[in-house]
């Protein structure tokens, strides 16, 4: 078995109502270092709320999430916030990236509030933004960078503190075919690197790159593991195809 870096047990999110919403019905699903994961379903299936718990920008209303080791349980908020900029990185659908700073001042902003020392952080950001194919671009400003470009910014910064996972919603939803292939390639690469990537998205074709298909309908998660769907996740995560590869 590989290390686990997600573990939910029985995790559950029910809006107050009135009515209540069951947004995320008591799930269990454990992601290891290194696997690669897309999780689909249709609108208002719950994958936002599953992405928000994920991302620790979000409590849930029952059950536990471990994220790399640690119990995210009762972490008061600037616990929470810690941990998610030491071990997560966010790529968002719409890039997110200041507008008035350039490339390297965007991924260097990630690296604010973690422990990397101050003379650290210049190479580091540097060589995240070399990572992603963008080192020549380093001072551009993203109103002067193509959307596929603005995206890969987007994975340098989420990258620049080695993040236990890299946790993508809906990733190439604003990019044409041409850019979205080559940030699903680029995706492609880090997960043979070694980075656990999950991947939200509606997009068959962007699921179709991950090796572990999750399903969500309704707020409950199954997965296909080939030979057949299932619930009971932390069974079926027995059966798939996973390499126990490091973080890169
Ligand atoms: P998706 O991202 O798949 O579209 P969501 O996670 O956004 O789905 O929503 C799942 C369900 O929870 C939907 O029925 C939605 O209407 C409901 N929901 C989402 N956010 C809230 C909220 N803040 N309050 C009440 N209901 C919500």
């Amino acid at each position: 078995m590989g290390v686990p870096v997600i573990e939910l047990r029985g995790l559950a999110r029910t809006y107050p109502g009135p009515p209540p919403v069951a947004a995320l019905r008591p799930a269990d699903l454990v992601i290891y270092a290194g696997d690669y994961v897309a999780v689909t379903g249709p609108s208002g299936s719950g994958k936002s709320t599953l992405l928000h718990l994920l991302g620790l920008l979000d409590t849930p209303t029952g059950g536990s999430y471990l994220l790399d080791g640690t119990d995210t349980a009762g972490l008061g908020d600037a616990d929470r916030s810690g941990l998610r900029g030491a071990r997560i990185g966010v790529v968002f659908q719409a890039f997110h990236l200041l507008p008035y700073r350039t490339a390297l001042e965007n991924v260097l902003l990630a690296q604010l509030y973690n422990q990397t020392p101050r003379p650290a952080r210049l190479p580091a950001a540097a060589a995240a933004l070399d990572a992603v194919g963008l080192g020549h671009r380093l001072d551009a400003l993203p109103t002067t960078l193509s959307g596929g470009e603005c995206q890969r910014v987007a994975i340098a910064r989420a990258l620049v503190n080695s993040p236990a996972l890299l946790l993508c919603d809906e990733p190439t939803g604003n990019l044409d075919s041409v850019s979205a292939a080559t940030v699903m390639n680029l995706l492609d690469q880090l997960n043979a690197a070694g980075y656990t990537i999950v991947i939200i998205t509606h997009d068959p074709a962007v699921a179709g790159h991950a090796r572990r298909a999750i399903a969500i309908s309704d707020g409950v998660l199954s997965e296909r593991t080939g030979l057949s769907e299932r619930t009971g996740l932390s069974e079926a995560t027995g059966l798939s195809d996973r390499t126990e590869a490091g973080r890169g």
